[in-house]
């Protein structure tokens, strides 16, 4: 049996989507070639290309006023993209910072706008609606769905009441994980090397009418008009991550679609918060309840000390990668799609049989 792998990034991935690259990985679609061999501009190739385009369609439900673009250079370039394109004429950008990676994104973009604090949080909550501040001049509205590092996941899609004001979303660790109202967004966009393949290709999902809006002082590699007219080849891409995030995509349907994803994510997440909450003495959760992710399960042991001890008796017990992001140390559990329930139970199994044996 291979081991679980908690790790954040990259993840864990299903098993017969492994042995499905494993499989073929030789001869490709009886083309006697290996996809890594497969040019991009071969028509079997594009058809994949296609092929992936429909499923990200059809999963997410993404309506026609939306492209669904690939570009490369993981969720950070998408810190700098977002700016450059669409601020448009305007100056000023609304940021909601939640965590490490809306703080990064906010941070990029203050080379290119004026910021306004929508909301400055700790890494422990997400806001309500009214606690979000955005001015009317703002060319968006920019939120992380899901702050892998701290474990704080929006509920739902924020309301800030700011009509007109195009709401951008950086869904990197929580993507394809649950169904989401496509058309509430003027972008959405997340690296695939979570919920959605290895490292490598980054998804972004566009409102047609947005596109268009950058200066041409903006790199044509990193204009999304760019991607948009070239069917996402505006150089060669990267043809493997977008084969395996096709498997992932077909495993995805397969499996129940978005809906089942999201229950799946539940059950997992609920599992391991309870095997925590039953020992509060012992390992410490910052997070409100409210906010806690599905995703990432970020944790402390209250005596410090016992964190390498975790890690060791975890790795033993064949649970990898529990360690925090070393921004923050502690813990994290990353239960992505691909993460079966029995993996949840095992890891709860472990935390119990660890208080016991540390107890406070
Ligand atoms: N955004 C989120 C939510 C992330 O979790 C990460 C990485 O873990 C990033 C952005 C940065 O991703 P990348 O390494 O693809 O630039």
């Amino acid at each position: 049996m291979r081991p679980y792998n908690f790790s954040a990034d990259p993840s864990t991935m299903p098993e017969p989507v492994l042995r499905r690259i494993r499989d073929e990985f030789l001869d490709w679609q009886g083309t006697g070639c290996s996809i890594l061999e497969a040019s991009h501009r071969s028509p079997r190739v594009l058809a994949l290309v296609k092929e992936l385009e429909e499923r990200v369609r059809s999963l997410l439900g993404v309506p026609d006023t939306h492209a669904v673009l690939f570009c490369q250079g993981g969720a950070r370039l998408q810190f700098a993209m977002v700016p450059m394109n669409l601020l448009g004429a305007g100056t000023v950008a609304s940021y909601i910072v939640t965590g490490t990676w809306s703080k990064s994104a906010e941070t990029e973009a203050m080379r290119f706008a004026r910021i306004q604090s929508a909301f400055a949080g700790n890494g422990t909550r997400t806001p309500s609606d009214e606690e979000i501040d955005v001015t009317a001049e703002s060319s968006y509205l920019y939120y992380c769905d899901n702050e892998t590092v701290h474990g704080v996941e929006f509920a739902g899609i924020p309301d800030s009441g700011a009509a007109g004001v195009p709401l951008v979303a950086d869904m990197s660790s929580n993507f394809m994980s649950r169904p989401v109202d496509v058309s509430k967004f003027g972008l959405l966009y997340a690296a695939a090397q979570k919920n959605f393949g290895p490292a490598g290709l980054t998804v972004v999902v566009v409102r047609r009418d947005l596109l268009g809006l950058a200066s041409p002082e903006v790199p044509t590699l990193l204009n999304y008009a760019v991607y948009e007219k070239t069917g996402s080849m505006p150089n060669t891409p990267a043809v493997f991550q977008l084969y395996c995030s096709n498997l992932m995509a077909a495993w995805i349907e397969s499996e129940g679609g978005l809906a089942e994803m999201d229950a799946r994510a539940r059950e997992r997440s609920r599992i391991v918060y309870e095997a925590l909450d039953e020992h509060p003495d012992v390992y410490l959760q910052r997070v409100d309840r409210a906010s806690r992710s599905r995703m990432n399960v970020v944790f402390h042991p209250a005596e410090e000390a016992l964190t390498p001890v975790f890690l060791k008796e975890a790795h033993e017990a064949g649970l990898l990668n529990l360690a925090g992001h070393r921004t923050v140390g502690g813990l994290r559990a990353s239960l992505y799609n691909a993460m079966p329930v029995s993996g949840a139970i095992a890891l709860a199994d472990f935390l119990h049989a660890f208080a016991r044996r540390h107890p406070r």
